[in-house]
């Protein structure tokens, strides 16, 4: 689960262990990345609309309750609450309020996702980071062209089969757990009331590096409940081909400061490098982990993604606002035609 803290978080049932990662058909570019995993659970934060609760009065939702079926869309140009059915222990039959978007959910097929990849903020010409100038326009761009940024627990769910989704979907994910997260994105989200997750490398947080956050900042996001958490390892070590031991430290020991730390059992993984193969692959779902996501770069649609190795895309510096629209082509189709971007032409395939 993401961000969900303590006891709370440990009553809900966990995809993890019994998880069977579904079968794949992704088609992406890949893009060189420290994608990462992310261990999240479902922070059954209200979607950011006027009429939406706060995200600490929201339900919970339950995560994995084997089995549920797809609450049909609510009548079209309504935002009504998505919803999951509870047929789990805790409350056979009762249905319980995942979440309220700002735009109506669709049926399953109809919904696209896009997982960005963040890293740094503010730090020159690094192509990983992004000035907090583009990082404000492309959230707004978000807004404006009526994306529904969620959960990356609400997007789990969905692949899962047991939530829908508005029919353009955003969620926003940043790794490793750099200091300018907290100073220069964190301000941005907060006053957009955007939810985001955090690929936490729990090493280098413990390290106290000059460079990352620190334990009080993250926790400081996190309770806010625009947060979730998500391991990106301990030591940032590539999967593919790591001995075992080292597996073990990256998959386990992560997770273990997690809870420490914040409290926090993460139930997705974020591959450092996006280094993963099948073998990764099967030892992040035995670690519990429900999902893993790497970094090759495409929308998501229903069933077109394995939950070993669902794709994020990442933002580089270099992005403009034309290539990160670009980003969301899978669903631009949609869009009604004043809201697609005109000011600068979508860059050639
Ligand atoms: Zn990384």
């Amino acid at each position: 689960m993401i961000g969900r803290r303590g006891a709370e978080q440990n009553t809900a049932p966990r995809m993890g262990r019994a998880v069977k990662w579904r079968s794949a058909c992704l088609a992406g570019a890949l893009l060189v990345s420290c994608g990462g995993s992310q261990g999240t659970s479902p922070p059954t934060r209200a979607a950011a609309g006027a009429t939406a609760p706060s995200p600490r009065a929201a339900r919970p939702v339950a995560p994995d309750a084997p089995g549920t079926a797809l609450v049909p869309p609510e009548t079209d140009g309504v935002a009504a609450p998505a919803s999951v059915q509870d047929d789990s222990t805790e409350g056979p039959g009762n249905p319980i309020p995942a979440a309220m978007f700002k735009h109506p959910v669709v049926e399953a097929h109809r919904t696209r996702a896009v997982v960005l990849l963040y890293h740094g903020f503010d730090r020159g010409s690094d192509p990983l980071s992004v000035s907090s100038f583009n990082f404000k326009r492309q959230m707004q761009w978000l807004k404006d062209n009526r994306v529904e940024v969620v959960h990356l627990s609400h997007l789990v769910l969905f692949l899962n089969g047991k939530l829908l989704l508005p029919e353009r979907v955003a969620v926003i994910s940043m790794d490793d757990g750099m200091s300018s997260v907290y100073r220069r994105a964190w301000p941005i989200l907060k006053q957009l009331d955007l939810p985001f997750s955090l690929g936490i490398t729990t090493g280098l947080v413990e390290d106290k590096k000059r460079f990352t956050m620190s334990w009080e900042q993250v926790r400081e996001m996190h309770d806010s409940g625009l947060v979730e958490i998500a391991s990106h390892g301990h030591r940032h070590r590539a999967l593919a081909n790591l001995p075992q031991a080292l597996v073990d430290e990256e998959l386990t020991r992560s997770r273990r400061l997690l809870e420490q730390r914040l409290g926090v059992t993460p139930s997705v993984y974020f591959y450092p490098l996006g280094s993963m193969d099948r073998r990764a692959r099967d030892l992040v779902a035995q670690a519990g982990y429900d999902a893993a996501f790497t970094a090759t770069g495409a929308p998501i649609a229903l069933g077109s993604a394995h939950l070993g190795e669902v794709p994020r895309t990442s933002v580089f510096y270099s992005d403009s606002i034309a290539r990160f629209s670009y980003f969301f082509r899978g669903f631009l189709h949609t869009l009604p035609h004043h809201l697609v971007p005109k000011a600068e032409p979508l860059p050639s395939p």
